[in-house]
């Protein structure tokens, strides 16, 4: 017998806090690994990503100053296909942070069937403080820094958390510019006369509702006068809310960046969306309607029967897990719930539809943008919606059976159905040379 040859190491740039975005990821990597049968032995290259970039992003500021900020672009795993992951401006983006959210790029393009790897990118930066002039420049200049490694057959950026349609135009316009001719399959999520998709901006949104019901409805929840809690009233958590209202359920609490407000007779949700939108937050909305807002931390024992986590990651540890009213959790979020709170969930019999399905429709219709640009031919919104709620419900009832055949929670089962795609793929390719 040949001498063991000695384990990979680990990372030497990871974090080495337990509860770090990575760290999570490697946890919920680590559980499937039982249910990989023989392509267990390729489960290391899940643990690293292929690829990291770290940018100095250099801009200068109105009153002709000159600020640093931090940018990343990891390329989690491209065996499927090209990478695939949004860009975040925030003000806590980390290495670890972008190698977690592009690891569960590759989990989430997988599990639901679409040609791309698992790619993310991110500026260390709060963008409220930048003027417009400012955030675009800070753009632009990320844009040319990671634009050796984007590009519309090699990683394809989008929104996530503080980016939207107009960072999205400039990001293509950057790129096109630097190429030389225009190129509209470089970024998703861009505004639609600039070859952005129909239905994508309520897509991820959509598809959490779409995921919703499916589950419901195999726990036996009836969605009319079911209550709904939601973290987070952004693109993803708004839309969901407002699904779930014109579903027939209540939306009895929200909390966003301002505050928690509850509301056990319902929310007029499209109010308060109005409201938040035009004024910034729920405290707005509080103020406005003479409402109480409650301590940030009761937002986790309202009675409720769906929480929908669409805010940041690492919301839910063991110990909010424990006082959770619902029967449902919904992760419209990347990465809210610790796997510690996994745990708990599954003991007290809470569905969790972990993010790498729930929130998978924003990247299915970025998909469907990607190839609309190829093809420079427009589907109509019917034609986007009703492909996405098949797509999310075809993956959902895959995921299912899995979970049932094994029974495992969803998450594992999600990351079994997902890393066998991903894992055959990387050994059919093979390593070169
Ligand atoms: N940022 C979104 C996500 O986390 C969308 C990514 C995309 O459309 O490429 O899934």
């Amino acid at each position: 017998m040949p001498a063991k040859t000695p384990a990979s190491k680990p990372l030497s740039f990871a974090s080495t806090d337990a509860h770090s975005a990575w760290a999570i990821y490697l946890a919920q990597i680590d559980r499937v690994v039982p249910y990989l049968g023989h392509l267990a032995k390729w489960v290391d290259s899940l643990k690293r990503p292929k690829r990291s970039l770290i940018v100095d992003v250099p801009v200068e500021m109105d009153d002709g100053s000159i600020r640093h900020f931090e940018g990343f672009r990891v390329q989690h795993n491209l065996s499927r296909g090209p990478g695939k992951g949004g860009i975040r401006f925030h003000p806590d983006v980390s290495l670890d942070e972008v190698m977690a959210l592009s690891a569960w790029m590759t989990i989430k393009t997988a599990a639901v069937g679409l040609p791309f790897g698992g790619a993310k990118g991110g500026v260390r930066v709060d963008p409220s403080e930048l003027s417009t002039k400012e955030l675009e420049r800070l753009t632009r200049r990320y844009t040319s820094e990671i634009g050796i490694i984007i590009g519309p057959q090699r990683d394809i950026p989008a929104p996530d958390v503080n980016t939207n349609g107009q960072i999205m135009a400039w990001m293509m316009d950057t790129y096109s510019m630097n190429t030389g001719h225009t190129s509209t399959g470089v970024v998703t999520g861009k505004p639609v006369h600039l070859g952005g998709s129909l239905g994508r901006v309520k897509a991820t949104g959509r598809g959490v509702y779409v995921t919703g019901c499916e589950a419901a409805k195999r726990i036996g929840l009836e969605l009319k006068g079911a209550r709904v809690a939601v973290q987070g009233l952004g693109n993803v958590g708004g839309t969901a809310a407002e699904l779930f209202a014109s579903a027939g359920s209540l939306v009895v609490a929200v909390q966003d960046h301002t505050g928690t407000v509850v509301a056990p007779e319902g929310f007029d949700i499209v109010e308060a969306l109005a409201i938040v939108k035009r004024e910034g937050g729920i405290a707005s909305y509080a103020k406005k309607k003479g409402a109480q807002l409650i301590d940030n931390e009761k937002f986790w024992d309202v009675e409720t029967d769906i929480l929908i986590p669409a805010a940041l990651e690492g919301q839910i540890n063991a110990e909010r897990a424990k006082r959770i009213k619902a029967k449902l959790v919904l992760e419209g979020a990347n990465g809210p719930t610790l796997p510690e709170a996994d745990d708990v969930f599954e003991k007290r019999d809470i569905l969790v539809v972990p993010d790498v399905i729930c929130n998978a429709g924003g990247v299915t219709v970025s998909y469907f943008e990607w190839v609309q640009d190829f093809n420079s031919f427009y589907w109509t919104e019917d034609e986007i919606n009703v492909r996405l709620d098949k797509i999310m419900r075809d993956a959902l009832e895959h995921i299912w059976t899995t979970a049932s055949q094994h029974k495992i929670g969803l998450r594992t089962a999600t990351f079994a159905v997902a890393c066998e795609r991903i894992l055959m793929a990387r050994a059919e390719r093979g390593i070169y040379p």
